[in-house]
């Protein structure tokens, strides 16, 4: 499952900014597009900390909102306000993840570019503005 790949990267960068001192807390940002089940990923957060014995270590997880900036005509809009209209243009685009079936931006956020287009030009030429990536935006570590 993709939360549980992202949870290893994060807990290895966390392991690698505190360097070998105690983490007690992470700060994260998950892009919107990426669709992530946040109480998923939290919960591999946790067990992936206990197994490497970051045993104090808490998280706060925030979504970050999706925004697009269109190169032609300017425009500027968000995912949400897309989304539902978008749902059936990504039909034939969609992944059965468990038997659910999910957006490919859940696993390949960078196809938004071949999928998406301008709602107001049409054009493909935009740029993602926020919300495609995950971050950790800080780590508070025992003094
Ligand atoms: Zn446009």
């Amino acid at each position: 499952m993709h939360e549980w790949s992202l949870a290893e990267a994060l807990i290895s960068k966390i392991e690698e900014v505190s360097s070998g001192r105690t983490p007690l807390h992470a700060k994260v940002s998950i892009g919107e597009l990426m669709e992530i089940e946040v109480d998923v990923l939290k919960e591999a957060l946790n067990v992936l900390a206990k197994e490497r014995g970051m045993d104090r270590l808490t998280f706060t997880i925030n979504v970050e909102e999706t925004s697009f900036k269109c190169n032609s005509c300017g425009l500027e809009w968000k995912w949400k306000e897309v989304a539902k209209r978008m749902a059936k243009e990504l039909e034939p685009y969609q992944i059965i993840d468990e038997g659910e079936p999910t957006t490919p931006f859940h696993f390949l956020p960078y196809l938004a570019h071949a999928i998406l287009k301008c709602p107001k030009c049409g054009s493909r030429d935009f740029e993602i503005k926020s919300g495609n990536t995950a971050k950790l935006l800080s780590v508070v570590v025992e003094e």
